[in-house]
């Protein structure tokens, strides 16, 4: 199979190509067109073009095509989430059930909420202000490889509901599914240049991206590292930086236990670990310590790491070769540091002959993890978790906000008036409290410190993918 880029409506070959591979055998999926500067060049072109008659449709009639596109997401289903599963390694459980079908949902939403979109007025004796809001123009949306379609649909839906053309980019490691859905706009009725889609590496095909003139605003989902480099040669933009993070998952001794330990062991081994919400630090107090270890552990153990086109499945291979041993880096690191290896560890997988080639790691736990430590403070993004123990409500907080990140975050309490406290006190751009992430699309996601700048997600998207106007009128 060959994916090429898709700009102005039309399928342009590459003039190069690269081999995107199914990382639970290695096997070639598809030759991916390798693009540069020219071929962005091209794709801003056709979105600059083409955003003054999207601009001009009524919201209605947007909202017509993307409806359009959710209906025929929901309708591919189950083509898509094997492709996914294929090129990311997201088990079929999690890419059938959830990822894609909440792609779908995401063009339903934002249809519905372009529409809705209002202002404010501030009437006084001599003046009346008021608030238009205006589509940006030409957007650079930017992926990651982890739920690469689910995250590619959180940008595009809102990006074109508002008015706004969008040249997308998706990580080199996971391409195929975007493929499709610059397929599927086109045949919901999504014009030409609307949505272009340009595949390739970041330094060849991002950095041009961002750094192009005629981009106004980026949204991008990826690493901390990739972000800064990309403030840094996008200049002047409007942004919405969605990157790394180490969440803190504290869990107070009235917690609902057997709740609290799903939902633990759901936050880290889910999606293969490789999630950024994932609750990768695992605080528990001391009173609690040693009986929620060994539960967490036992049921460490006994999740199935395997093909992830099999529906029992909890842990499927990482991305990429390269992934996996960073992965088993930490892993090695752990002890080295100081970290009791509780489970899992280099050589724990005795998996049969059919997946030897796959890059599988065995979910891991360490335990009596100090903060300090790199695996605590470090963004792994696998399935290795870190049981640290604490004190108190201040000495959970004090370990909780002792790091660079401040993404999610998660508590665990029956204690109202404390839920509430820890909730106000976490430097995070998200709390669940007595809950797993639970995505309401109303809300602003995102993160604080080194996890982020802006928020996406209901009105809390205008800020990058609107600009906002005053008019104030003398009377
Ligand atoms: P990455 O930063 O390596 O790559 C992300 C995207 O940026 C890819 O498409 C890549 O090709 C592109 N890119 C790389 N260099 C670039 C450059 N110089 N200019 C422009 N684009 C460039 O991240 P990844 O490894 O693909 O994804 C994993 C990371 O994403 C983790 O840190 C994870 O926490 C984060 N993530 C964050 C969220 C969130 O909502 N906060 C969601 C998912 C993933």
């Amino acid at each position: 199979m060959r994916i090429d880029h898709l700009i102005d409506g039309q399928w342009h070959a590459g003039r190069d190509y690269f081999e995107t591979v199914n990382p639970a055998n290695q096997a070639v999926l598809a030759e991916v067109a390798r693009g540069g500067a020219r071929e962005i060049d091209a794709a801003v072109a056709a979105a600059k073009a083409a955003f003054p008659g999207w601009a001009a449709r009524t919201p209605k009639d947007r909202a017509r095509a993307l409806h359009k596109l959710g209906e025929l997401i929901t309708q591919y289903v189950p083509e898509l989430s094997e492709t996914e599963t294929n090129d990311s390694g997201q088990t079929i459980a999690q890419t059938r059930k959830q990822l894609i079908p909440r792609a779908a949902d995401n063009f339903h939403y934002f249809a519905e909420m372009c529409s809705r979109v209002d202002g404010h007025s501030y009437p006084t004796d001599t003046h009346l202000n008021y608030t238009l809001f205006h589509p940006v123009g030409v957007c650079a949306l930017i992926s990651p490889w982890n739920v690469p379609f689910m995250t590619a649909t959180w940008k595009v839906a809102p990006c074109l509901a508002f008015g706004n053309t969008a040249v997308l980019k998706m990580s080199e490691l996971s391409p195929l599914t975007a493929s499709r859905l610059g397929e599927l706009a086109l045949e919901a009725g999504i014009a030409p240049g609307v949505l272009n889609i340009v595949h390739g590496f970041g330094p060849e095909v991002g950095e041009p991206l961002v750094s192009h003139r005629d981009v106004r605003a980026v949204s991008f989902t990826g690493s901390t590292a990739t972000g800064n480099r990309i403030v840094r040669a996008a200049g002047l933009k409007k942004f919405s930086m969605e990157l790394g993070g180490k969440s803190p998952f504290v869990i107070f001794d009235d917690a609902d236990f057997e709740r609290a330990l799903d939902a633990a062991v759901f936050m880290i081994f889910s999606n293969n670990g490789e999630r950024c919400t994932a609750g990768s630090r695992i605080l528990v107090q001391k009173s609690i310590y040693a009986r929620f270890a060994d539960r967490f552990i036992e049921r460490a153990k006994r999740l199935k790491v395997g093909d992830p086109l099999q529906d029992d499945t909890i842990i499927g291979p990482m991305i990429s070769r390269d992934h996996l041993a960073k992965v088993r880096s930490y892993i090695e690191l752990g002890p080295q540091e100081g970290a009791t290896l509780a489970c899992g560890g280099l050589d724990a997988l005795d998996l049969p002959a059919s997946l030897k080639d796959g890059n599988y790691v065995a979910p891991t736990v360490f335990v009596d993890v100090e903060n300090t430590m790199r695996i605590a403070q470090e963004e792994i993004f696998g399935p290795v978790a870190c049981l640290i123990p604490f004190d108190d409500e201040a000495d959970a907080i004090r370990i909780a906000n002792d790091i660079a990140y401040g993404l999610s975050s998660y508590v665990w309490t029956e204690n109202t008036g404390r839920a509430h406290r820890v909730a106000a006190a976490i430097e995070a751009g998200m709390c669940f409290v007595n809950s797993q992430n639970v995505r309401d699309l109303r809300q602003p996601f995102g993160g604080t410190k080194a996890s982020g700048v802006g928020r996406e997600g209901g009105t809390w998207s205008y800020e990058v993918f609107l600009e906002p106007k005053n008019v104030c009128v003398s009377l």
